[in-house]
């Protein structure tokens, strides 16, 4: 009996070791898709967008509030490893169409537009657009004063969709490739004006940008920021959401908020 007993237990502990080898961190469900049982959720991010991603001082690690997040809902919804991958703003939602990255997570605005192309989570930031113009500058105040005016944004934003508008009103319409090298082109009185994401200029006026610039008028627009996931993956959009929903429960969506904007999210 008990030599029953003893091979009864090395016969359970053998099945569990083969359960655990094949089926990584979680257990697959029949017919889920698999982007979901896999060891390693492939992010892809464009890191000049501080607070939200940006290298850590004199290093090649990314840091930011939208890294912690997704660090965060990785683990969450069962990953073993979350692996950021930098690229280009405007190669990220083709990258996740390719399912060369599982999501892309880089202050992306939900827009009608991108949704004919890609899935979104449930919205996890709310912004806004938002004009900076060099501190001296007396004679732009609003929107309404860039006829004219030579204007620099990041290629691929929602900031570069609302300049292109005041096209027609006779601006001048500069694309760079982040939000930085915009900044950079007011700085060197190349642009009159910068139009870009609000917490990203309000950090980077912050940051020393303020010795030279200013934010002036109102705020251009409400937007909500979403993670993008391919329309190949619902059941991602599902699981991320979930864990979403779980991380604003146990409070460390509340936590990342208050360390990365210095107070509570609004309600
Ligand atoms: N929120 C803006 C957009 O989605 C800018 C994002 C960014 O530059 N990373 O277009």
């Amino acid at each position: 009996m008990k030599k029953l007993t003893l091979l009864l237990g090395v016969l359970v502990l053998a099945l569990g070791l083969l359960a655990a080898g094949c089926g990584g961190g979680k257990k697959a469900e029949k017919g889920q898709d698999p982007v979901l049982t896999k060891d390693e959720l492939i992010v892809g991010t464009e890191p000049s967008f501080a607070p939200f991603e940006f290298p850590k001082e004199n290093s090649k690690e990314l840091t930011g509030f939208d890294m912690e997040l997704i660090e965060a809902l990785a683990k969450d919804m069962g990953y073993k490893k979350c692996t950021i991958k930098n690229m280009g703003f405007d190669a990220l939602i083709p990258a996740v169409n390719n399912d060369n990255l599982d999501v892309a997570v880089s202050g992306f605005t939900i827009t009608e537009e991108r949704k004919k192309q890609v899935l979104f989570s449930q919205p996890y930031y709310k912004s806004g657009l938002a004009l900076v113009v060099r501190k001296e500058n007396a004679d732009i105040r609003s929107i309404d004063d860039l006829g004219g005016k030579k204007i620099a944004v990041q290629i691929g934003t929602t900031g570069a969709m609302y300049a292109e508008k005041l096209k027609s009103k006779g601006a001048e319409v500069k694309t760079f490739n982040t939000s930085d090298l915009a900044c950079m082109e007011l700085k060197n009185k190349g642009v009159d004006a910068v139009i870009s994401d609000r917490p990203v200029l309000q950090y980077f006026l912050a940051q020393g940008g303020n010795a030279y610039a200013k934010m002036v008028g109102k705020a251009l627009s409400a937007e909500d920021y979403g993670i993008v996931i391919s329309k190949k993956h619902p059941e991602l959009q599902k699981a991320l959401d979930k864990s979403l929903d779980n991380l604003k429960q146990n409070g460390t969506y509340d936590k990342l908020y208050e360390k990365w904007f210095g107070e509570k999210p609004a309600k």
